[in-house]
Formats: C-alpha cells, sequence, structure tokens
C-alpha cells in the first residue's frame, strides 16, 4: 500500500474532528510582542515565563563570546563521548550542580531525550514505572523504552499510588514513581512532599520531569522542590528543561554521581546524539545567572498570573486549580477551543487550542500561558476580547 493510500484519508479525518495541528510561522519574536502567520498579536502561548527568550544579556554574551573566544565553535562537532563535550558544557553542568545543591548534572539536547534517557537507563525487566495519569507524553514514551512494566495512578492521587506501591513490593524488583513537577496542560503541580515520603517509605526511586517548575518557581527559581521546602534525596532524579524559563534550548538531569554516570554510560539517548551547539551551552550560562537573580521577575509572574485568574474567574470562565504560569480555560469540545482561538486571533491574541490527544476526550481547552514580561494591561486586554467571545459561545 502506499504511504498516500495510508495516511490520506487519517489526514482527512484529523481535519473533520478539528484534531488537524499546524505550524504557525512567527515572523517577529519581541516578547510578547509577535508577528505570527503575518498578525500582529500578544503571545499568551509561549513557555518563555520570565522573557529571557530574547534577552539582551544572552545575545550580547554570545556576541562577546564569539568576540573574544577564538576557540569557540558553534556546532559541537559529535556526541558528548566522542569529540562533543566542550568546555561550556563542562562549565555549565557543575554550575547547574552548584546552583541546585546536588551531585553533578548532565546535559542533553532537548527534555524528550532527558526524559526517555532516565526511564531507560535506570527502568528493567522486572521492575515497575508508576506515573500520573497526566504525565508529558515524553515521560510515557520514556515509560515504553524501558522494559519495565508500567501502570497509571489516577491524577495526584497519593492513596492510588500508595497501594501500586503496595502492590508492587511483592511482585517486583524497584519501583519508579514519575511525575511532571508542573503539569503541563493543567498548571498543578505535584504534591512532591507526600511522594517523596512514599517514595523513602517503600524504597522507590522518584523521577520529577520539572520542565515548568525550574526556573519559575520558588524563590531563586530552583523549581518544584524549593517551592515545598524540599532537597531531592539520593534516590531522587530531576530533570530540567531550558527551552522554558530559562529562553533558551536543552535539558539537564540532576543527581548524585552515580546516577550521571550510569547515564553516561548506558542512557542510548546519550550516548547516540550530537552534543547540543557550545554556543548554546553559553547561552544557558547566561540565562542561569539571570534565573538566579530572578526573584524580580517571579514576583511580577505571580502578580501576573493573580491578575489573570481573578479577571478570568470574574466573567466566568472555567479555569483549572492552578497557581502556576499555565492556566487553561476548560471548553470542553475540540471545535469550540478552535473557534475560541481563531477569535482570539482576530482580536491580537495568540492563545493555542489544546485537544485530544494531548488532553482527555471532552477536555479541549485554551491553554493560557503568562509570563514576567505581560504587563497588567495586556492581560486586561486579553479578558476584554474572552468576555466578548463568550457573550457570543454556547459555551
Ligand atoms: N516535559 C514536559 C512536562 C514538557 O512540557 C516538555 C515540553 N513541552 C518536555 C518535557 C520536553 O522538553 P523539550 O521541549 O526540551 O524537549
Amino acid at each position: 500500500m502506499s504511504i498516500k493510500k495510508r495516511f490520506q484519508p487519517r489526514l482527512e479525518q484529523r481535519e473533520a474532528d478539528y484534531l488537524y495541528r499546524r505550524r504557525p510561522l512567527v515572523f517577529s519574536a519581541q516578547q510578547p510582542d509577535m508577528n505570527i502567520n503575518g498578525i500582529e498579536c500578544i503571545n499568551f502561548s509561549s513557555n518563555d515565563y520570565l522573557g529571557l527568550a530574547n534577552h539582551p544579556q544572552i545575545k550580547q554574551a554570545l556576541i562577546e563570546g564569539l568576540q573574544t573566544q577564538q576557540d569557540l565553535s558553534y556546532g559541537s562537532g559529535a556526541a558528548h563521548l566522542v569529540t562533543g563535550h566542550h568546555l561550556h558544557h563542562h562549565l555549565l553542568e557543575d554550575e547547574l550542580a552548584d546552583w541546585l545543591g546536588v551531585e553533578r548534572t548532565l546535559l542533553f539536547s532537548t527534555g524528550y531525550m532527558a526524559n526517555l534517557a532516565v526511564q531507560q537507563t535506570l527502568m528493567h525487566a522486572g521492575d515497575i514505572i508508576l506515573a500520573d495519569k497526566l504525565n508529558h507524553a515524553s515521560l510515557i514514551d520514556g515509560a515504553r523504552l524501558s522494559e519495565a512494566d508500567f501502570k497509571r495512578y489516577p491524577h495526584l492521587d497519593m492513596q492510588a499510588l500508595e497501594r501500586r506501591l503496595q502492590q508492587a513490593q511483592a511482585k517486583h524488583s524497584q519501583a519508579m514513581i514519575v511525575t511532571d513537577g508542573v503539569f503541563s496542560m493543567d498548571g498543578d503541580i505535584a504534591p512532591l512532599k507526600a511522594m517523596q515520603q512514599l517514595a523513602q517509605k517503600y524504597q522507590a526511586w522518584l523521577f520529577v520531569d520539572d520542565a515548568h517548575g525550574i526556573g519559575a518557581l520558588g524563590e531563586h527559581g530552583k523549581g518544584c522542590f524549593e517551592h515545598f521546602g524540599l532537597q531531592p534525596d539520593e534516590n531522587t532524579i530531576l530533570v530540567g528543561t531550558l527551552g522554558k524559563a530559562f529562553g533558551t534550548s536543552g535539558a539537564f538531569v540532576a543527581g548524585s554521581s552515580v546516577l550521571i554516570e550510569s547515564l553516561i554510560q548506558f542512557a542510548r539517548p546519550y550516548i547516540y546524539t550530537t552534543a547540543m551547539p557550545q554556543l548554546n551551552a553559553l547561552a544557558i550560562r547566561e540565562a542561569l545567572k539571570l534565573v538566579k537573580n530572578g526573584q524580580a521577575s517571579r514576583e511580577t509572574l505571580q502578580q501576573n498570573i493573580k491578575h489573570f485568574r481573578e479577571g478570568a474567574l470574574q466573567i466566568g470562565l472555567q479555569l483549572w486549580p492552578s497557581d502556576t504560569a499555565i492556566q487553561p480555560i476548560m471548553l470542553g469540545k475540540s471545535d469550540t477551543a478552535v473557534e475560541w482561538s481563531e477569535a482570539l486571533k482576530q482580536a491580537g491574541f495568540w492563545v493555542t487550542a489544546i485537544r485530544p490527544p494531548t488532553v482527555p476526550q471532552n477536555q479541549a481547552r485554551l491553554r493560557v500561558t503568562l509570563s514576567a514580561i505581560h504587563t497588567p494591561e495586556q492581560i486586561d486586554q486579553l479578558l476584554d476580547a474572552l468576555k466578548a467571545i463568550q457573550s457570543t459561545s454556547s459555551v
């Protein structure tokens, strides 16, 4: 059968179901004002929580680096284990470990790959992965890459998790609890204190993907653990991504020396891929300085979140219990979410509609994300536009 014959009907079905995905073309990104697909709009869809993606200090560091460091290559040229591990990668890993108070960190080109690597390396046949039902797709794919059994527990349900841990004790050699720190489509935060206690009680390992918490949460931006006044212990694996609050790209795994050495030896998504460009590592080093000194931005972000939530609840929108920068407006049907997103576009706001399979059936939503660089006026304008759309919609 030809590719066309097999896939054309599937593409057509997707379109008919309002599920077709398109990539908008971004022409200018003077965040949060953007030109996307030729439309001038305010972006309420990026994960640039602190406004670092276009920060002049990072651009300046790149320019100065290129001008003053003769041997600063752009590309890394090879995998880390071959000849791709350069000075800025090395320094960045040490700086991240120092900042987080862990023994070591290990860089990956994307969070997706870091999440594949952790589960493929650590969890084997005879083990079990216990995952929150709403975990990010990369965590689900990581579980698939490992040979361990895989069971999901209802979202944030610690009693259900404990029951599964009890069952696992009899049948499995090792259990790993896997969770998003901040849930990417819902914005709520995993109850890490209870999870750490359960992990310790049942000698399970705790793997937290803090893609949306690192940089944005906690007084010093150290993410979910700092938010709850906790520190990762020796059986905790922490992933932080660098394409969100850090405004760059890539990710790191943080934890014990043995964990990091095991990943270097055995993680296929680490070993068999080119290291991120060294220049990106330099940019991340500068972003880390901004994150460390980012208390004021994190406070502004919190004020923006509060401002949006109060306004949205006042006009009767259905929000989710989230105190983070991710604020879903629940709309139910995919076609409604697409209609609202299109109407917002016409009014000058970019807010992506999120539909199944990214979220469960009948839970389509607009995923509003807030940043420290949004002004209160821009948030008010968004709320006015939402109110106008709501008055003409059946939801
Ligand atoms: N984990 C979560 C929770 C995410 O939201 C994302 C990105 N959307 C990732 C991992 C993947 O990170 P990256 O984009 O760096 O591959």
